[in-house]
């Protein structure tokens, strides 16, 4: 036998039976997209790789060494994307959205980073992303907080923690950051592996270390909640008030940097305690330069995104279970002339009930065996054309999963009678 080739590690195949919950997934997504007004937008999934090194940033964890990066054919050097708000930039500004306008969009896919596969983290793994252009004020992060908050309300997803923080300006981040090289340079014996790299290149992410060997340590640290500037900081108390007068209940977590370079003033995560090391199922913040960087006019950003696969974890885990949709109708054939009949029925049954869901047995076999078959589907009912029923222009009706005596109806007759039963199922 021929080896086995296998998918790439950390990227996954999602099987029918997974199918349900995605689709709940998408479908809510969408519906609260639409709600809140936000339009979807579907980007490429490779870009330039300076397109990410731009804006993700040149030291930051995705770019430094979780890129899928290579040379296509014509020297050109492209990455698959490791997210979605890059791409979206991009594409805002090349079509002219942008540009002294408001613009409310999201997008959906999957993304690509070469991290260690774990539970919660994979190669390719799926977000859905919001981004919301032209608006600076800490209404639209309130709105964009809100839209998660119904989000995860309408999909039944309980005990989710809001964590807030404000990052300041770049100036005032620029002087923290100063202040907390400073602090950690003096004690540089005591930082981790990690955090020494990131010293002079990152320095905000070793507050974000889960290192327990370095909590104290990070504890003692310059607070950048006492360095915003004070637009930042009347920005965040806005959002706060904006935030308790809906409802919607938060802490404010000063570790909370976020890694990637883009962002500043407002930064968020939505984070569970029943996922383990990977807890956090949905983040974003404020990016207002990154527009400009990108080559367009200044325009603030805010946007956010969420990691499908932590919150369908949760969704399975609290949820119902999902079965994926079996056909109704499943048509038995046996003997001469019947397939060519079946075939043409189950057709007509088709342009008559789209929505029906008609398995044909393809393949032949003995009447048993396709009763078999039949039952294995999950389908509702086999409708059985034989010989005998052939000659008489009838289809008998088998009910499958409940007791009932089996029916002989004319084949003229089998939508009239389909739509009656489906009537009566629902
Ligand atoms: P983490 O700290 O878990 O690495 P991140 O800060 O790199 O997350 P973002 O770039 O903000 O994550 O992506 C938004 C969301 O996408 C995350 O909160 C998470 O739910 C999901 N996500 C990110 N990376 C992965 C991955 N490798 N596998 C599965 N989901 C992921
Ligand atoms: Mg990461």
């Amino acid at each position: 036998m021929a080896q086995v080739i296998q998918a790439i590690r950390g990227m996954h195949d999602i099987l029918p039976r997974d199918i349900p919950y995605w689709r709940r997934l998408e479908e809510v997504f969408r519906r609260v997209a639409q709600s809140y007004g936000y339009e979807e937008i579907r980007l490429p999934l490779v870009e330039k790789t300076e397109l990410f090194v731009r804006t993700i940033g040149e030291v930051t964890d995705i770019v430094e060494k979780e890129m899928y990066t290579f040379e296509d054919l014509n020297g050109e050097r492209l990455s698959l994307r490791p997210e979605g708000t890059a791409g979206c930039v991009r594409a805002g500004i090349e079509n002219g959205l942008l540009h002294n306008q408001v613009q409310r969009l999201w997008y959906g896919g999957p993304m690509f980073r070469h991290e260690r596969p774990q539970k919660g983290r994979y190669r390719q793994f799926h977000q859905l992303g919001v981004e919301a252009f032209g608006m600076a004020g800490p209404d639209i992060e309130a709105e964009l907080i809100l839209f998660t908050a119904r989000l995860w309300r309408e999909l039944g997803i309980e005990g989710l923690e809001l964590q807030l923080n404000s990052l300041g300006s770049l100036a005032a981040r620029q002087a923290y950051r100063e202040r907390l090289v400073a602090y950690f340079s003096a004690r540089e014996a005591q930082l981790d592996e990690d955090s020494r790299r990131r010293l002079h290149s990152n320095p905000l992410r070793i507050l974000d270390s889960k290192n327990p060997a370095m909590q104290s340590l990070i504890a003692g640290a310059p607070r950048l909640s006492d360095w915003l500037d004070e637009d930042s900081a009347t920005h965040f108390a806005e959002l706060r008030a904006l935030l308790d007068a809906a409802g919607v209940a938060y802490v404010i977590n000063e570790r909370l940097v976020r890694g990637l370079d883009y962002y500043e003033k407002t930064v968020f995560e939505w984070v569970s305690d029943r996922l383990g090391a990977q807890a956090t199922v949905c983040a974003g913040g404020r990016y207002d330069r990154l527009v400009e960087q990108l080559g367009g006019r200044p325009t603030p950003a805010a946007g956010f995104a969420l990691g499908m696969e932590r919150l369908l974890a949760l969704l399975r885990e609290g949820g119902r279970e999902m079965t994926p949709a079996s056909p109704l109708v499943y048509l038995v054939m046996a003997g001469a002339g019947t397939a060519t009949a079946g075939l043409c029925l189950a057709e007509r049954l088709r342009d008559a009930m789209p929505a029906l869901g008609v398995r044909v047995n393809c393949g032949g076999g003995s009447f048993k065996s396709q009763m078999k078959k039949a039952d294995r589907s999950g389908a509702s009912i086999a409708l059985i054309l034989g010989e005998e029923e052939l000659a008489e222009g009838v289809v008998s009706i088998k009910f499958l999963r409940e007791d009932r005596p089996q029916q002989r109806i004319a084949q003229d007759a089998v939508v009239a009678w389909m739509r009656r039963w489906t009537g009566h199922e629902a």
